[in-house]
């Protein structure tokens, strides 16, 4: 029943003080007290819990005269009394947002099942979503490409466990994704170590040996999803992303996460680099023959082999990817780049706002910058906050450190959807993406801004990297 829904512990409360609903504060349960204008809109955070709203009308008995709701994404709304209440139940086809107007005057309390945290809620100003599904905005890690492989997923269609497919992608106004290529093939070798990705021991077994094979099969699988739909293509270039982006047409981008399949040969490079590969992250969470992952030191940081990557990838006009590597193996690439070619940490958060060896340190942040690079911020709860769920807030408040700490000229996105599982609250996939162009707004940050950190900070150093194509770095 409603009513009992009402009541639910889970709840968390939000009120707006103002009708112009800028401002905002939270209580300990979850129902929006409004005083009403006559039009509200509002996004909601809840894509698979909260199909369902509930909104109480306290102290007035509820008169269908005085309100119209606008039907587009509603797929029902009924209205139940009790006491002098009102409570409308609402469902929703879509839940990305939904209009509501109103007689002036009246209080409105707005009851959202399951928020268990701050709360994304947030007024939508029309003028900011207009803005955000306008404006070129890229992603630099998503992880959906390793489950369409193994679990036959498609590009269009997602599953309910996926936080990202094509629809998601529209509904999120993302222009620009990179798909990571990322090999496990050492779950097969490493069993134990790796036990908690069992499930995919089965499926990778005929690639027990053959890591630079699976790294193919994989590109080759993301090319064939991509061909299958009309509004996305792959991108290879800065060029690519601007013409896509200039015809509606969303950009697929690749970057391997772990130069681990090359197995150690820098002459497979050109081969990923030709197939479309532009960034390469020098290792994923395990350390490999060209360097040490975060957290481990038996190389030393980067080996003789990874300096002769990393001058190859230089020669290529390739991305270097710093996310997951060893603080050591960090430094020891930052000396051979200079301050000449800009570095990217593809999916990584600052360790001032969590001690984690996976986040950069205020130094490797301002080194980055240096480079005339971007740092990624993560929306992995695990990289943002301790002992709870994240919320956006959290995202916005690593991207507030990132800009204070450098610039607003050095701050990109790199969600590592379907990488993870602990979603912030705000940001559960990729639909959810206008809700922090919303975020950055009401944190005061202008469209020029917004604009940056959504892409363009990126473009320009993609754009970079690619002039320096065949420039010898020497040694
Ligand atoms: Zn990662």
């Amino acid at each position: 029943m409603p009513n009992n829904r009402l009541n639910e512990p889970s709840s968390q409360s939000i009120i707006f003080e103002k009708p112009t609903l800028t401002h905002y504060k939270s209580n300990k349960d979850y129902v929006i007290d409004l005083k009403l204008p006559s039009k509200i809109e509002f996004t909601h955070s809840q894509d698979r819990i909260a199909k369902v709203i509930h909104i109480k009308l306290t102290g007035i008995l509820f008169k269908p005269e005085e309100y119209r709701v606008s039907m587009g994404l509603l797929t029902s709304f009924h209205v139940q009394t009790n006491k002098g209440d009102s409570i409308l139940t609402v469902s929703l086809k879509r839940p990305l947002r939904y209009t509501i107007e109103w007689k002036e005057g009246h209080t409105l309390s707005l009851t959202l099942k399951n928020i268990m945290s701050r709360t994304s809620i947030r007024p939508i100003n029309k003028d900011v979503i207009d803005f955000h599904f306008k404006t070129f905005n890229v992603d630099l890690h998503n992880d959906l490409l390793i489950h369409m492989f193994m679990k036959n997923i498609s590009l269009s269609k997602g599953n309910p466990f996926t936080q990202c497919d094509m629809n998601r992608l529209q509904q999120g106004g993302t222009q620009a994704l990179f798909f990571a290529i990322w090999v496990p093939d050492f779950f097969v070798k490493d069993q134990e170590k790796y036990h908690f990705y069992k499930h995919y021991f089965e499926k990778f077994k005929q690639y027990k040996g053959k890591p630079f094979q699976l790294a193919l099969d994989l590109i080759a699988k993301l090319k064939e999803e991509v061909s299958k739909n009309d509004s996305i293509k792959i991108a290879m270039s800065s060029d690519d992303l601007i013409n896509n982006f200039k015809h509606k047409t969303k950009s697929a981008l690749m970057g391997m996460e772990g130069a681990h399949p090359l197995e150690g040969r820098i002459d497979r490079l050109k081969t990923i680099y030709d197939a479309g590969v532009r960034y390469i992250g020098i290792t994923w969470s395990n350390s490999n023959a060209f360097a040490d992952a975060a957290g481990y030191t038996e190389h030393g940081g980067l080996t003789p082999l990874g300096e002769r990557l990393i001058k190859e990838m230089m020669k290529l006009g390739m991305l270097i990817d710093v996310s997951h590597l060893s603080d050591k193996a960090f430094y020891d690439i930052i000396k051979i780049t200079q301050s000449d070619y800009p570095l990217i940490a593809s999916h990584s958060n600052p360790r001032k706002l969590l001690d984690h060896k996976r986040n950069l340190s205020d130094d490797m942040i301002k080194a980055i910058q240096k480079s005339n690079g971007v740092i990624s911020v993560v929306y992995h709860s695990g990289f943002l906050t301790k002992n709870r769920r994240a919320t956006i807030e959290d995202v916005l408040d690593h991207i507030d450190y990132l800009v204070g700490k450098t610039s607003i000229n050095h701050v990109a996105l790199g969600s590592d959807f379907d990488g993870f599982i602990k979603t912030p609250l705000g940001l559960e996939n990729m639909s959810r993406l206008p809700n922090l162009t919303l975020g950055l707004y009401h944190r005061g940050y202008t469209f020029k801004d917004i604009e940056k950190i959504l892409g363009t900070n990126f473009l320009r150093v993609f754009k970079r990297v690619e002039s320096l194509r065949h420039k010898d770095p020497g040694g």
